[in-house]
């Protein structure tokens, strides 16, 4: 489904990403831990085309997203096939940056009408739908400056799901909210794991949540994959140091 075929992304002599391989199954979910600054937004970053390797191929579906070697950088492969990579690809981050002067249905059904082409009737049909799913169909007039930061998170996750994504990408969704708030939001990502077949890569300092949810966890530090394995395994009994010393600081 994805791949990254030894990627490499520096920002001047910065290395974020060091010669990276990660293969993601359709369907998988993969949750992705590690430090501040070892190259997780990056990495979801190059996914959405959002930025570009200096070195190394990331495929979706076989297809390069990325290759000719140009000013010493490779720039995006086939401008076609990167609009359909990005459409079917969703990213929630943790700012929820919904459209302010828009209500909740308002904001899920923009890209529906504008880039799919849907009828209004159809994308409100849908939406509502969606809304209801995230558990805000009551909320739908609602601006997102009259929500609190869960809700808005929640509105921004059916935002994303009513462009049909085949993969979603989720940027510590979490991390802004107050504790409280963060159940609400890991409940609506488990149900949307319930309810639709979606390839999903998870940034998260949730441990409890990324032990259950995820297939697969990899530990990223200084540029690579430090230790990788099934949930469970990996964050009940690490075998590398870092990824010891990583988990008893985080638990
Ligand atoms: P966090 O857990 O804090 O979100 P992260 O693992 O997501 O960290 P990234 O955001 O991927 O880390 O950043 C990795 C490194 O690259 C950081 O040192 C960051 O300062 C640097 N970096 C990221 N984007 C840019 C940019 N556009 N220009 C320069 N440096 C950047
Ligand atoms: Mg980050």
């Amino acid at each position: 489904m994805v791949r990254f075929d030894k990627v490499t992304k520096r920002f001047g002599d910065l290395v974020v990403l060091n010669a990276l391989d990660l293969d993601i199954a359709p369907n998988e979910r993969v949750a992705i831990i590690g430090p501040s600054g070892s190259g997780k937004s990056t990495l979801l970053r190059l996914l959405m085309t959002l930025e570009t390797p200096n070195e190394g191929v990331i495929y979706v579906e076989g297809e390069p997203l990325n290759m000719m070697p140009r000013n010493g950088k490779l720039v995006p492969a086939d401008e076609r096939h990167i609009r359909r990579v990005r459409q079917r690809i969703g990213m929630v981050f943790q700012h929820f940056h919904l459209f302010p002067h828009m209500s909740a249905l308002g904001n899920v059904i923009e890209a529906p009408i504008h880039v799919l082409g849907l009828s209004r009737q159809e994308a409100v049909a849908r939406g509502e739908e969606l809304l209801e799913m995230v558990g805000l169909v009551d909320k739908r007039d609602q601006r997102p400056s009259q929500l609190s930061g869960g809700q808005q998170q929640r509105v921004a996750i059916a935002r994303s799901l009513a462009m049909r994504p085949d993969i979603m990408l989720f940027d510590e969704v979490t991390s802004a909210l107050d504790p409280e708030l963060v159940g609400e939001v890991l409940s609506t990502i488990r149900r949307i794991g319930e309810e639709h077949n979606i390839t999903m890569l998870i940034v998260t300092h949730e441990m409890g949540f990324a032990k259950e949810f995820a297939d697969r966890v990899c530990f990223f530090d200084e540029g690579k994959i430090c230790e990788q394995g099934p949930a469970k395994e990996l964050l009940t009994n690490p075998q590398n140091p870092r990824t010891q010393r990583f988990l008893q600081a985080v638990l």
